[in-house]
């Protein structure tokens, strides 16, 4: 088959992954414009140091065993397969390389034939651009459950970040919807990753070596397909980050592609808003120190549809403001919707040499239309300031946000909308 129809159709069957940072972006590019990054091709991740790079998004075969439910590259699917070569995969990234459009290489694989072959051709594909090619740009590669771990380590020797995806956020869900799948294989190279990469943090410097997995590791979770709530997520995704500190895990909107009786109809709209506040609420974890606790609680497992997660629990807590912002520890100011770490720290170390007053705070980056309900200054509150939660919220949606929203609110959400009342909402904006 011609390196080209492989493109084609491994590019098709690539493009619901979305283990990187552009994955998912839809930019409405048309014939003749540019920028297009959503079928594939080019995608974007960071680097340790904070560098976005563009990366060449390969899948290396779609000719999978497995039966995955909810994957296009299912075997029971009729579907055009391909595979590359080690050879290929190495050759297209040079020419791309040397061109100039990427900086890196991001390679999936569904698993052919068994775990370890496809482990082994992975690791052939990296060792010809690594050691014939001398390619040093950054290799972002799958993890194969299953592998032996002689492999994976192998791998992860090769590569700068790896990537085992958990799939579906319950082994419940797991066992149902991806009956091929272990469980324990999923976890299993993980943890081995964490532990390859503590012991090599433990060596003196000059006994460490090549650096195994240096950008760490991430993993992937599809929301929407099974019936785990919000707070479930949210707890497996704080779980995953001090178990075996990930980088980041990725939440993929279901993209129903396959007719099947155990999962949503192929008619069901992806649950996009969903997806952005699993993302808002992974932020609130990694920058803010919040537990998923705080986030979800058992009462309100799921997402306030209508207020970000920060705003969300700033309302549902409101006995604990304002925070006098001269005064306010750095994680009080955290805590505050519209001052995030950078604004934080500004604060602190502005108020070391002057008075604030209201008037500072916008130069110091605080975000005031947030803000606002929330914060005082030397004890001065700002104008206008109504302590009531319920008119808070109505003040922090805008009609044309509120109107964007109810057109995402699917029949699936109604539960979510629990703190916020849409009649209410409608009168108070007619007012
Ligand atoms: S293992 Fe499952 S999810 Fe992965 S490519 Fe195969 S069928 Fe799809």
């Amino acid at each position: 088959m011609e390196r080209e129809r492989k493109i084609e159709i491994l590019a098709e069957s690539a493009k619901y992954d979305v283990s990187c940072s552009s994955s998912g972006v839809e930019n409405n590019t048309r014939q003749g414009t540019v920028g297009s990054t959503a079928v594939s091709g080019i995608c974007h991740s960071f680097t340790p140091d904070g560098r976005c790079v563009s990366l060449l998004k390969l899948l290396f075969t779609n000719a999978c065993i497995f039966d995955c439910h909810y994957c296009i590259n299912r075997k029971s699917n009729a579907i055009p397969r391909a595979t590359f070569t080690p050879q290929e995969v190495a050759d297209l990234t040079m020419d791309f390389y040397m061109r100039n459009y990427i900086e890196g290489l991001f390679l999936s694989s569904a698993i052919i034939k068994n775990p370890d072959y496809t482990c082994e051709l992975l690791i052939k594909t990296l060792k010809i651009l690594r050691e014939e090619k001398g390619f040093r740009g950054y290799i972002h590669v799958k993890a194969i459950p299953g592998a032996d771990e002689k492999l994976i380590e192998a791998l992860g020797f090769l590569a700068d970040r790896m990537s085992v995806n958990v799939e579906l956020p319950s082994r419940e869900s797991l066992k149902l919807l991806a009956p091929d799948k272990d469980p324990f294989d999923l976890y299993k190279p993980m943890k081995q990753i964490t532990t390859v990469k503590k012991e090599q943090e433990f060596l003196p410097a000059v006994r460490r070596g090549p650096s195994f997995v240096p950008a760490g590791q991430s993993t992937q979770m599809i929301i929407g397909a099974s019936p785990e709530s919000d707070r479930s997520i949210v707890k497996i995704s704080e779980n995953l980050y001090q178990k075996y500190q990930l980088k980041r895990v990725y939440y993929s909107a279901y993209i129903p592609v396959n007719q099947d009786n155990l999962l949503p109809a192929v008619t069901t709209e992806p649950p996009l808003l969903r997806e952005h506040r699993l993302y808002q609420a992974d932020w609130l974890l990694r920058f803010y120190k919040f537990t998923a606790d705080e986030i979800l609680s058992e009462d309100k497992p799921n997402f306030n549809l209508y207020l970000d997660p920060k705003a969300n629990w700033a309302v549902q807590n409101y006995q604990r403001f304002p925070v006098d912002v001269q005064t306010a520890s750095y994680e009080q100011l955290l805590r505050v919707p519209g001052i995030g770490p950078k604004s934080a720290q500004n604060i602190v170390k502005a108020r070391k040499y002057y008075r604030l007053h209201l008037t500072d705070l916008k130069k110091l980056g605080i975000v005031i239309k947030r803000a606002q309900y929330f914060i005082a200054c030397n004890h001065e509150t700002p104008a206008g300031l109504i302590k009531d939660p319920e008119w808070i919220i109505t003040s922090l949606i805008s009609s044309k946000q509120y109107e964007v929203l109810k057109k995402h609110n699917t029949q699936s959400t109604s539960e979510q909308l629990s703190l916020f009342d849409v009649e209410r909402f409608e009168h108070a904006k007619s007012r």
